[in-house]
Formats: C-alpha cells, structure tokens, sequence
C-alpha cells in the first residue's frame, strides 16, 4: 500500500496549495463581467511572464493543442518546415506538420543530444525556401536543452523562416522571453511548469508571425488564432473556456510573478545541478549531453532494469517516469520543474538510493542526498 505519493513525473506535476484552492471552488459563467476581468489580468500576467505587450492566446486543449495551433494558422501547404528531431516530442512536430502536408525536413537528432550547429547550417544552407524551424527547448523525453540563440539567427538570416517553440518543459523553468531570444511562435500547456492540472494551452506569435495569418490556406476551425484573438483581446473566448483552470492560472501567475522570473531560473537551475550530480555521485550515468532544467534523464545501472527500478521508487512514495520507445526500462526520468524544492529532491535522491540499494546494487546510503545537501548550501 502507498500512503503518500508524491509526483516527481515531468508533467503532471504537483499543485501548490493556492492553486488547489482556487480549483475547489465553484464554478463561474464565462458570459459575465466578473469572468471577463479575470481572463483579461491573466492574459496581462502572461504578458509578463513572457516579457511581451503582445497577443497571448489560450485554448481549451492540452499542449499539443497549441502545437497544432501553430502548424495550422502560420503555414501553407507544401511549405518546407525543418524539424529539429530529438526525441519523442520532436517527433510530434514532424508528424503534426506531415499531418497538414507540410514538407518535412526531418533533422534526426540521437536520443539524449543536442543539434549540430554545422550539421543545421549545411542543411539550411540547402534548403534557402525553408518557412519553419520547429523544435522544443526542452526535448522531455530526454530532458535534453536545446539553445535557442542560435536557430533563431539562422531562422533570421532566411527570407521568410519563423521560429516555432514548444516551450511547453521550458517556460516556467527558464526566462522565455520571445521578442529578446528571436522566437516567432511559443507555445506551452498547464501540466507542466505553470503547475495546474492538463487542459490549458497557451501560444504567443510575434509580429512576423502574424503576418502569416491572412495568408495561411490549411484547414483550422477550433484552433483559430484570427478567431480566438479577435474574442480574446476583449476578455472571451470563441468556445467555452477552461474556465476553472484559467481562475487558477492566475494563482500559479501570481506564484510565479512574486518569486520573480530570474530567481525562478536560478532554483530550477540548481535543483537540476543537484539532481545530476546527485545521481552522478552514485556512479549512475546522465543520458543528456546537454541536460535541462526540467527534469533529470540518467540511465539505470548495469542489469538493472530502469522500470522495476522506477516500481520500487513508486512503493516508497515516489512517482518518476521511465524512458519511451528504445529508452524503455533503460532510464528514470525525475522532474525538478514548478513547484520544487531542495527538500523535494532530499526526498527524490534518497528513494532512489533505497530503491537502487533493495535492487542489489552497491551504493553508499547518503551519498547522493549529501550532493543535493552541498549544492543546497551553496545557494541558500
Ligand atoms: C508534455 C509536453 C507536450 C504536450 O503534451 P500534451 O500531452 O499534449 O500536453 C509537448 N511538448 C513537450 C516538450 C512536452 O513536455
């Protein structure tokens, strides 16, 4: 039996007590004043979490909601799109675009590594007519970052290329800010860093973006951002909203805003060093080479199977992910993103050093829990 079970799953992700409260409350009618002044301070609250005086649209819909958002409002038929493909996330990119008929450039990237920054070019420096460079800053399923910087002076440097981010592992963990990095379009979605239950996303197109608009010929009836722009500037929506969730963004918006966005990066930062080393220190191996602040990839010991190991970890209280595809039984993913703590990843380190340890395998109790107590000091 499990008394307590605590998530440490990259998305959902635990709920902090105002956002649970504001969840338990009764519901309200969208068609009213009281709605409407909530929907237009949380709309003005995204703005601020993304540093933009710009459109910030929300859908009734899980994150991939607004990932088809994108494809649909911002492009035609046949354009050429390049897919940064990392992981299974990366995947959905391709197979989304393919689903509308886009031309996909499918940049297959191994599982737990980063692009190739000459790699890319080459690509690019063939394919001049590209209209889309797709791919997620934090590739999820691998915990795998991928710097923004650069595919946004490539995406620059092409006549008419936007820069397509699911950002739905990584706004709320670093400082996304749009219109400083270059992104064209951003979307995320509420299980994740924003801390609410599934069933919100959320997607921001800069102005170069919305030049699209008028354009686009594909199919779009739901996921209309002409539509939903026009009703959300004044505070409605097109459909029925996610009205509960809404009510409770602005909580987790508040949370967010109050800590303040850089300080937010810097703990997420910290909790991921914390848990790499922590799992380094018990002589286990990260899988990304270029690991994110979001959760924490690391491969199962030698003959150790990572899902049995993910079960017992589960019986004492702590809920990880496992690994997709190829990377089944092979890896434990551990999320450090939204409402997390250095107690938290005590907690995390020292199940899995329990759970490592009843599997036969040699580990010293303590070690890695002292590697998260040492980076504690360090930023406290
Ligand atoms: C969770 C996630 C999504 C969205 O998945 P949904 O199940 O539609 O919410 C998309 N991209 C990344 C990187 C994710 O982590």
């Amino acid at each position: 039996m499990i008394l307590k079970e605590r998530l440490f799953t990259p998305g959902p992700v635990p709920l902090p007590p105002e956002v649970i409260k504001a969840l338990g409350q009764q519901i309200i009618h969208h068609r009213t004043p009281e709605f409407t002044r909530i929907f237009l301070e949380v709309r003005e609250k995204l703005q601020k979490l993304l540093n933009t005086e710009r459109d910030v649209l929300m859908f009734a819909s899980s994150g991939t909601g607004a990932m088809e958002a994108s494809i649909v409002n911002f492009f035609n038929e046949n354009d050429k799109v390049l897919v940064i493909n990392a992981g299974k996330f990366g995947e959905r990119w391709r197979d989304l675009a393919k689903t509308f008929g886009l031309n996909v450039i499918d940049y297959q990237i191994e599982w737990g590594k980063t692009y190739n920054i000459d790699k890319l070019k080459e690509i690019v420096e063939n394919n001049k007519d590209i209209k889309g460079i797709l791919v997620q800053q934090s590739e999820t399923s691998t915990a795998t970052y991928h710097d923004l910087k650069p595919l946004a002076e490539i995406s620059n440097s092409l006549e008419d290329c936007l820069l397509v981010v699911d950002g739905i592992t990584s706004v709320g963990v670093y400082e996304v800010y749009p219109e400083e990095i270059g992104i064209d379009i951003l979307v995320t979605g509420s299980q994740k860093a924003l801390m609410l239950p599934p069933g919100l996303s959320i997607l921001y197109y800069s102005e170069k973006a919305e030049k699209r608009l008028e354009k686009s010929n594909l199919p779009k009836y739901y996921f209309s951002v002409k539509a939903e722009s026009k009703k959300q500037q004044k505070g409605q929506t097109a459909y029925t909203p996610a009205i509960n969730l809404i009510i409770a963004l602005n909580e987790s918006l508040n949370l967010i805003l109050r800590e303040g966005l850089p300080k937010l990066a810097k703990r997420h930062a910290l909790l991921a060093k914390a848990t790499q080393e922590a799992v380094k220190e018990l002589g286990l191996k990260l899988l990304s080479e270029s690991p994110a602040n979001s959760a924490t990839a690391v491969f199962s010991p030698e003959g150790i199977n990572a899902d049995e190991l993910r079960k017992i970890m589960q019986k004492l209280g702590i809920r990880v992910a496992g690994g997709q595809d190829h990377l089944k039984g092979k890896i434990i993913r551990i999320a450090h993103m939204g409402y997390f703590d250095f107690v938290d990843m005590i907690e995390a380190i020292s199940v899995l050093e329990v759970a490592l340890y009843k599997m036969g395998y040699k580990v010293e109790l303590g070690k890695g829990v002292k590697k998260v107590q040492e980076i504690m000091i360090e930023g406290v």
